[in-house]
């Protein structure tokens, strides 16, 4: 090898020209890497000078999380404990989760995000031969940890994006489904998946599961939650990363049947969800009247939001969590248009259903006020 490894981004023949890697399992080889876009780097060199950029590119609140969570990790810190592993139970997080949703603490398994919660679901769910439906458009990380495991996805396109369709995923099951994966509301097209679709699509897979990822839960304030009760393969993963506020420090978990939730703790790594993230995690719970509020700001900006693109003569849907889709013509000129304002958003269009679709997250109405007059000036360039 030349050099070390780095992180920069060396073309693989840079750093290994004559070496080559093992290869890996034939499920590693199938696999198409979940793609990070994100504006940090651009973010990062951003002039000291200029006014501060807006980074709405991948949903996360625009706010920093309650004082209390800064509180509690300071006293945290300040007690010590950098040395030791945290709680492999998180006993005292689960316990606190358990009471906000009125399920048993068996019923809840806390993960590194909720990421880790889908990923722990397909690998013990999934099987080579198996398949999994997903109606699309979806958050497209789950499908790597499908694959992964040598599952096939059967993508379900309905007739339309903006509305969950259980009828299509019911017709799309087949002797050979084991796992069922629903966002709700839905990244990126905002669609809810009521308790009755859910239900309905449980029922007609008994020996599989259905999983419904509810990470904007908080902002739509609808859940099928209240499903675990009675479907033991229902499994609902809810994350801190969104409108909690704390997606550096990784906190999410599933709820479940007992059963399930102990099936799913066979394989987590118990020593995955970090100290800080679990004491954060309990302050944010302890102040959610914060998180309401911003709740309840973000749903107002939202209407500030579409009032304005409406007033361009620019088509924008509204969600029930915390971004809108703005259509336009030239969706890759108006982000490269935002972006020299400090306005970081997501091109959503390579996504065949949503063609000409941008999607940006949206914070207080303060917030937004300050993006909106930074666009105005060069909007009617790209409608
Ligand atoms: C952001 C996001 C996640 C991942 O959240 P983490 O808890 O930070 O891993 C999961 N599902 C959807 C739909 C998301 O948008």
């Amino acid at each position: 090898m030349r050099e070390t490894f780095s992180t920069t981004t060396h073309a693989v023949w840079d750093v290994a020209p004559v070496v080559r890697a093992p290869r890996p399992s034939w499920r590693v080889l199938d696999v198409v890497p979940y793609r990070p876009t994100t504006s940090l780097q651009a973010m990062a060199h951003w002039p000291a000078g200029a006014p501060r950029p807006w980074k709405l590119d991948w949903n996360e609140a625009t706010i920093e999380p309650s004082p209390r969570v800064r509180e509690a990790l300071a006293d945290w810190l300040a007690r010590g404990g950098l040395n030791l592993y945290a709680d492999p139970q998180a006993a005292t997080l689960r316990q606190r989760i358990a009471r906000r949703h009125d399920v048993h603490p068996e019923q809840v398994l806390v993960t590194n995000g909720s990421d880790a919660a889908l990923e722990l679901i397909a690998r013990t769910y999934m099987d080579p031969e198996v398949e999994a439906v997903v109606p699309v458009p979806t958050y497209t990380h789950m499908l790597v940890f499908i694959r992964a495991q040598g599952g096939r996805v059967v993508e379900v396109t309905g007739e339309d994006p903006f509305r969950a369709e259980p009828g299509a995923v019911l017709r799309a099951l087949t002797p050979a489904t084991r796992l069922v994966y629903l966002v709700s509301p839905n990244n990126p097209t905002g669609a809810i998946w009521s308790e009755d679709d859910v239900a309905r699509v449980a029922r007609a897979l008994p020996r599989g599961v259905v999983v419904v990822d509810e990470a904007y839960a908080e902002f739509a304030g609808t859940s099928a939650l209240r499903l675990v009760d009675s479907l033991p393969n229902v499994v609902i993963t809810r994350t801190f990363s969104k409108a909690l506020g704390l997606a550096s420090l990784r906190v999410g978990y599933a709820v479940g049947h007992p059963e399930l939730i102990a099936y799913l703790r066979r394989l987590h790594n118990p020593k995955s969800v970090n100290a800080m993230g679990q004491v954060a995690a309990m302050a944010a719970l302890d102040d959610i009247a914060y998180v309401e509020r911003y709740v309840a700001q973000v749903h107002e900006a939202q209407a500030l939001v579409a009032r304005f693109f409406a007033r361009h003569g620019i088509r924008c849907t509204t969600t029930p969590a915390n971004w809108v889709l703005i259509h336009v013509a030239d969706p890759e000129g108006l982000c490269r248009a935002f972006e020299r304002v400090g306005v970081f958003v997501r091109d959503r269009s390579n996504i065949p259903a949503l063609s000409g679709t941008v999607r940006m997250t949206v914070g207080t109405p303060a917030q937004m006020e300050d993006v909106l007059a930074r666009i105005e000036g060069f909007l009617p360039a790209h409608a």
